[in-house]
């Protein structure tokens, strides 16, 4: 007999569903931007669809 583990990873990024630009739960948040701080780990911030289009937000990694 074998013995299977499953390995049910579930990512619950911190942040993702959330909109840090009007401080809300977003469907639609996608990562724009990383903070690296000198001390303690960083933090990632996430825009919603509306709030990327009022402000000009790229999505992290794309180039304007
Ligand atoms: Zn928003």
């Amino acid at each position: 007999m074998s013995k299977t583990t499953a390995a049910n990873r579930v990512f619950t990024e911190p942040g993702y569903g959330w909109c840090h630009w009007h401080k809300g739960t977003s469907g639609t948040a996608v990562l724009i931007n990383v903070v690296e701080q000198a001390s303690g780990p960083g933090y990632r911030q996430y825009a919603c669809a509306p709030c990327r289009e009022q402000r000009g937000l790229v999505p992290y990694g794309t180039k304007r």
